[in-house]
């Protein structure tokens, strides 16, 4: 592993820019480009590949774009990439929220996508279904067994800071989980925190699994007695000690129901309506 000036070279022509969001590069290819523009420029990449439509993992998108580059993301993001104002929509079931309750990390320039990851191939970069973060979300898997996981990954020090980290489905983040752990890549490149080499993989994915089996273990707990969604948000939320502001009040409500369905699914909780309210009951 070599550094020089901002870029990490990690095994063969596999590369990355530690940063607030991690971007990788492999040939003329970009992964996930963050906001160190002027980095990224010197790359003239051809390609941006984009795990998942969150505007912090495609914040020089649009400048590449004009630059050139092509843009290449999962259909079922594309929509969100092209007007971040979409996912914001989604988030608060499509009426319009006020700016203060939109995560900064949702908030950025669109970019027209030119092409979806199913059709996209190229002999050296394979593409890996990693969804549950968000429905389409996909990593990259260099010929250099080096593996851009996004955010289908919390690495161990992020839970500290992030204690209920963004899902829209539980059950698809643990079946992701799974399968970056059986890939075997000699580096993994998470989209936030520290780099993992391969054989610390299975200790983050781990963690990251047990953190999942506790949070819903926490929230089954609160559901003994029939509660509210808004009930289940607040206890839930309390009892992982989460930053309260609007912002984090309404990504946590998108996770949280993300778990409630996941309870469902399992058949351990049901869902009733009584006096006009949605309530959850632990069975
Ligand atoms: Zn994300």
């Amino acid at each position: 592993m070599t550094a020089e000036s901002g870029v990490v070279n990690l095994s063969g022509k596999t590369s990355y820019f530690p940063g607030l969001t991690n971007t990788g590069a492999r040939g003329a290819v970009l992964i996930d480009p963050g906001t160190d523009e002027e980095e990224y420029l010197r790359f003239a990449a051809d390609t941006v590949l984009v795990t998942h439509g969150h505007a912090d993992h495609f914040s020089s998108a649009a400048v590449l774009r004009r630059a050139g580059s092509r843009i290449v993301a999962p259909r079922e993001e594309a929509s969100m990439i092209e007007n971040p104002e979409v996912n914001i929509r989604g988030m608060f079931s499509w009426a319009k929220p006020s700016d203060e309750m939109v995560t900064k990390l949702f908030r950025g320039e669109g970019c027209q996508v030119d092409e979806y990851v199913d059709r996209w191939h190229d002999d050296e970069i394979q593409t890996i279904p990693l969804s549950g973060h968000t429905l389409g979300h996909t990593g990259f898997l260099t010929e250099d067994g080096v593996l851009f996981t996004g955010d289908a990954l919390y690495v161990r020090d992020l839970w500290d800071k992030h204690p209920l980290p963004y899902a829209i489905d539980v059950a698809l983040v643990r079946v992701s989980l799974g399968l970056i752990e059986s890939l075997q890549a000699d580096w993994i490149v998470p989209g936030h925190g520290e780099l993992v080499r391969g054989d610390a993989v299975v200790g983050h994915v781990r963690h990251h699994l047990a953190r999942l089996d506790a949070i819903s273990d926490a929230l089954l707990d609160i559901l003994r007695e029939p509660s509210t969604t808004e009930d289940a948000i607040a206890g839930l939320c309390a009892t992982l000690g989460l930053l309260e502001s609007p912002a984090q009040y309404w990504l946590a409500v998108t996770t949280v129901k993300a778990f409630l369905a996941d309870l469902l699914q399992q058949e351990v909780a049901e869902f009733f309506v009584a006096d006009h309210r949605g309530y959850w009951r632990a069975l």
